[in-house]
């Protein structure tokens, strides 16, 4: 069951080819932390580069990550400083050129945020169940769909052999008072743990 929204957005292109692993949850997180869509573009775009830097053995000590990626992207740089930076980069074996092609918008960010991660950035104050199962059903869907596509890579190297592989991922919830443990769906159908609550 391919997910329409795999194919297009560009987050996940350049996540996956660049290897930033964990990537949507830490983007997750840090919006759930108040970050704005901004913090979180600039956020994405260091991971891309300090990637890079790190695949060409360059490295990444010290802020530097930050540094360049202030001189490559920032308006108040001059083009001289932009041109030492890129220079600096190409030097070590890093092409700015496709580092910065890989850069996303903070509008690409909020597009994977609401319909890749099923995280709605409006900053809304309610949030209810109906959300909740919205946002769990898109990352099981996705992680679904992203486990199938890493066996399918697998098959086509040779390191693994199935003739018709079908991922399913199931989230269960457990209550560390009493140890009953649920399905999302079933704990949210039921309001909550059937131990007397706090
Ligand atoms: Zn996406
Ligand atoms: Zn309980």
């Amino acid at each position: 069951m391919p997910a329409k929204s795999d194919a297009a957005c560009k987050v996940d292109r350049v996540a996956e080819r660049r290897g930033l692993t964990a990537i949507d949850e830490r983007l997750a997180d840090r919006w759930a932390d108040g970050e704005s869509l901004r913090d979180l573009e600039a956020f994405f775009n260091e991971a891309v580069l300090r990637a890079a830097m790190t695949a060409a053995g360059m490295e990444t000590i010290d802020g530097e990550p930050s540094n360049l990626y202030r001189l490559l992207t920032d308006d108040s740089v001059t083009a001289g400083k932009r041109v030492d930076a890129e220079s600096r980069l190409r030097r070590n074996g890093v092409d700015p050129d496709a580092v910065v092609d890989d850069f996303v918008s903070y509008q690409t960010v909020r597009t994977h945020l609401n319909d890749c991660l099923g995280v709605g950035t409006a900053r809304e104050s309610t949030f209810t169940a109906a959300d909740a199962r919205n946002t769990v059903h898109k990352l099981v869907s996705r992680t679904e769909s992203v486990t199938l596509r890493t066996i399918e890579r697998l098959c086509g190297t040779g390191a693994l052999s199935i003739a018709a592989p079908s991922v399913t991922v199931s989230v269960r919830v457990a209550c560390s008072e009493c140890n009953d443990e649920y399905t999302f769906s079933a704990l949210l159908d039921g309001g909550g743990c059937s131990c007397p609550a706090e």
